[in-house]
């Protein structure tokens, strides 16, 4: 029952991107040992609901190796959504 909510929802990422107010919508993770949950980025600070590094390290309780994808085969949207920006830009 929960579970689905779960699903529903947080597939994506809801934090907001540093610099350009966007909304992040990168793929969750979980910590395994503190169980914060957010996204991954390559750089510090760069969305506010960022809760790993580029490394997997959790920014919260610094465990390394305990990053757990919370929506592993929910790629395909946001894919789409990439490539069709991109050909469209490409005239
Ligand atoms: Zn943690
Ligand atoms: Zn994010």
């Amino acid at each position: 029952m929960r579970y689905e909510e779960l699903k529903g929802n947080l597939t994506l990422c809801s934090g907001t991107r540093k610099g350009s107010a966007d909304t992040c919508r990168g793929t969750l993770h979980r910590c395994g040992n503190c169980g914060t949950e957010g996204c991954k980025q390559s750089h510090a600070d760069s969305c506010s609901n960022q809760a790993f590094n580029v490394l997997g390290h959790c920014l919260k309780c610094q465990a390394t190796n305990r990053m757990e994808t919370l929506a592993p085969g929910d790629y395909t949207p946001q894919q789409a959504w990439l490539a069709g920006t991109d050909s469209s830009s490409t005239h």
